[in-house]
């Protein structure tokens, strides 16, 4: 066989839980270290080993992914009571992603991945459309009250200087409720930034909306701050890139984005970006197809799977039961990060893999064979179902022809 590719700088690589850390080394041991003299700083975010550390190791982690620029990550457990219990946590450690997007100040952007048998329920869609979903603030650090009749609601902000500046929200003559919602411009800048280097990266249009017609102070210093850093650091990059950026009213935008043939990405305030992506991941067809990547203001890349670490999946494979479970996603976080890892070094025999360990995978599946899931989604007439390593082995099958 060949020499192996040599890779210059480390990929951060974040192990994780259950069946998808299963499959992080099948992938590991049947797809890359074979072809690639495989080189990463690894860190085990597993919850064994996050409890064991009290959680340090998702810190370096996530400052090791600024180091190095690139990261790839498994699926993770977020624990609640249960898996408090099921692990005897010492603490109900923080979700790890909500912990690296924190260290990251990151945008995550989720992308479907497309083949031929799965069409999305929009027939139009051929192409993917990424969401960017802001992820501080709003709805989801809101203060909210219930509020009793004869009352009377008013926004206070308290200056640095004391003095108080008010504003009548309702006078109740019944019952009612109110919210407290925030926002802050350095987190919206870092969003517009994430946004714009990503759609540069992928050379794509990239979309946002919110209803600045109505809300005129706060959806407005969304509008305004998008604006003036694209006008600011970016016209001259997107126009050199041949992409543009487009602002629209969020109804406007829902509008086109069901009448488009895709190719975007649609950037989405927190709430919006929330509801979004589960309608457009579930109208592309599978979250198993879905790709997930965090990319900081400062242009650092973090890739994963978008879905969980298929604990049903785990359970069986446990029992010495077949599982097919999809690694597509999973696949698809690794050749992510190589291939931002071959860019960023200029070790152009790295992207050309995770190119050809992606053509290896599309075409796999639009020859018939693939995982349960997309078994019972596909329109193809010669499928083959396989289990989980299976599936992989014959992803392999038709790498070797590629390379
Ligand atoms: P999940 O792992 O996404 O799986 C939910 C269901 O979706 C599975 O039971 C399976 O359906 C289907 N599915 C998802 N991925 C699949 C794949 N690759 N192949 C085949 N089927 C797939 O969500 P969950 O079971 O609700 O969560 C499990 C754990 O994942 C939780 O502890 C949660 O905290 C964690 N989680 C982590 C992340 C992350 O790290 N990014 C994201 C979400 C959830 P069937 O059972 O019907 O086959
Ligand atoms: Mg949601």
């Amino acid at each position: 066989m060949a020499d192996k590719i040599q890779m210059k700088t480390p990929i951060v690589e974040m192990d994780g839980d259950e069946m998808t850390r299963v499959i992080w080394k099948m992938i590991k041991d049947i797809l890359l270290t074979p072809y690639i003299d495989l080189k990463t700083e690894y860190y085990d975010l597993g919850l064994v080993h996050r409890n064991e550390t009290n959680d340090q190791v998702t810190i370096d982690s996530a400052e090791a992914t600024k180091k190095y620029g690139v990261a790839v990550k498994c699926a993770t457990i977020t624990p609640n009571a249960e898996r408090v219990k099921e692990y005897n946590l010492k603490e109900m450690w923080k979700s790890p992603n909500g912990t690296i997007r924190a260290g990251l100040d990151g945008t995550v952007f989720r992308s479907p991945i497309l083949v031929k048998g799965i069409t999305p329920y929009i027939p139009t869609w051929t192409k993917p459309i990424t969401i960017a979903r802001h992820a501080y603030g709003d709805v989801y650090k809101n203060t909210e009250m219930t509020v009793e009749a004869g009352s009377k609601a008013e926004l206070c902000v308290t200056k640095a200087d004391g003095t108080e500046e008010r504003s009548l929200i309702h006078d109740f003559k019944t019952d009612g409720i109110i919210q407290g919602i925030h926002n802050i411009d350095k987190s919206i800048g870092s969003f517009a930034r994430s946004c714009f280097n990503y759609a540069l990266d992928l050379k794509q249009d990239i979309w946002f909306a919110t209803k600045d017609t109505i809300s005129k102070k706060y959806d407005h210093r969304f509008k305004d701050v998008f604006n003036e850093i694209f006008e600011n650091e970016y016209k001259d990059k997107f126009a050199e890139a041949g992409i543009s950026y487009f602002y629209t009213l969020i109804d406007d935008a829902v509008a086109r984005v069901i009448r488009s043939d895709g190719g975007y990405i649609w950037a989405c305030k927190n709430y919006d970006g929330d509801v979004m992506s589960d309608m457009i991941a579930t109208a592309f067809g599978s979250l198993a197809m879905m790709t997930s990547v965090l990319v900081s203001p400062d242009g650092v890349y973090e890739y994963e799977a978008a879905h969980g670490t298929v604990q049903r999946h785990y359970y069986k494979y446990l029992k010495g039961e077949t599982t097919s479970t999809n690694s597509v996603a999973t696949l698809y976080a690794w050749t992510g990060a190589l291939r931002k890892r071959g860019e960023l070094d200029g070790t152009p025999e790295l992207s050309d893999f995770a190119d050809k360990l992606e053509k290896a995978t599309i075409q796999t599946i639009e020859e018939g064979v693939m995982t349960g899931d997309l078994a019972l989604l596909s329109k193809l007439d010669n499928i083959q179902k396989v289990d989980t390593e299976t599936f992989l082995v014959e992803v392999d099958k038709r790498l070797k022809a590629l390379l």
